[in-house]
């Protein structure tokens, strides 16, 4: 059997705003098929520590990998050469945001082709085909000619994960994907996170909901003020902690 291959990691991650250390060391990484999901405070680096691995955030210290490729930026800053290996590396990445962040003129099917037709260079015929597949999957077909602001929250982001999908990405990253909508919206989102991860998908998902991320997770990892505090197993992280800290975060969130 082959054991699957590393599909990004993190290794001395560093990353501060001025004199605001946020991300203070951060080793992570996930193989193909693993989900991680990142649990924290408020302000303890989660949405940093995900918008580094596409850098959309360049760190100031450490060493990002996607798929084939690695990138050790220093200073915060990308010289133009891995400027260019950052656009292949993001091109492998899917990244959902907590405000679904749709084109808002642009239909729900012309959202969904656009990284395929236009970035990756796809055949127009291919590129519809595939995306009113995604659609049909999120549950969203008839939508394909609606307008982002007719549709509901929690429709804009399954369209925001259909989009997503329609790179081909080799792991797909959610930041908070259900914190924007409505209570009722919540759960016809995280069935469509739930049947990507029966599917073996590769995801690494910031979350607040526990009941989903102890269900669903490969791995949990606790992050607080820039470290990683705890990680284990959903059995460990949320059956028995070793960190007080995280034991007092998870008590505020049952
Ligand atoms: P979380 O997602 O866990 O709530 P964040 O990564 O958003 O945490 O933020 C961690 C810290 O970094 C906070 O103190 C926040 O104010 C700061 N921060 C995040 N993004 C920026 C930015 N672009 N500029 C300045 N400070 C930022
Ligand atoms: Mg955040």
């Amino acid at each position: 059997m082959n054991l699957p291959s590393t599909a990004l990691s993190i290794a001395g991650l560093h990353k501060s705003f001025g004199s605001n250390q946020v991300l203070r060391g951060i080793d992570l990484s996930a193989s193909d098929g693993d989900i991680i999901s990142l649990i924290g405070a408020s302000g303890s680096g989660k949405s940093t520590l995900l918008r580094c691995i596409p850098l959309l955030e360049v760190p100031d210290a450490g060493t990002v990998t996607v798929s084939e490729d690695s990138l050790s930026p220093e200073g915060g800053r990308l010289t133009r050469g891995q400027e260019t290996v950052a656009r292949r590396m993001r091109g492998h990445l899917g990244f959902v945001f907590q405000n679904f962040n749709l084109w808002p003129h642009r239909t729900v099917l012309q959202n969904v082709i656009e990284a395929p037709l236009f970035v990756q260079k796809r055949p127009r015929a291919e590129a519809e085909d595939e995306a009113l597949a995604l659609l049909e999957k999120v549950g969203l077909a008839e939508k394909r000619n609606a307008w982002p602001a007719h549709l509901s929250g929690g429709q804009q982001q399954r369209v925001a994960i259909a989009r997503a999908l329609a790179q081909r990405p080799r792991a797909i990253l959610f930041d908070e994907p259900t914190s924007a909508l409505d209570p009722e919206l919540v759960g016809e989102v995280l069935k469509v996170i739930r049947a990507l991860a029966d599917e073996g998908r590769t995801m690494l998902i910031v979350t607040h909901e526990m009941g989903f991320a102890r269900e669903v997770s490969s791995r949990v990892v606790f992050l607080h003020q820039g470290v990683i505090e705890e990680a284990g197993t959903p059995e460990q992280v949320f059956g028995n902690p070793s960190s007080e800290r995280c034991r007092a975060f998870l008590s505020g969130h049952f």
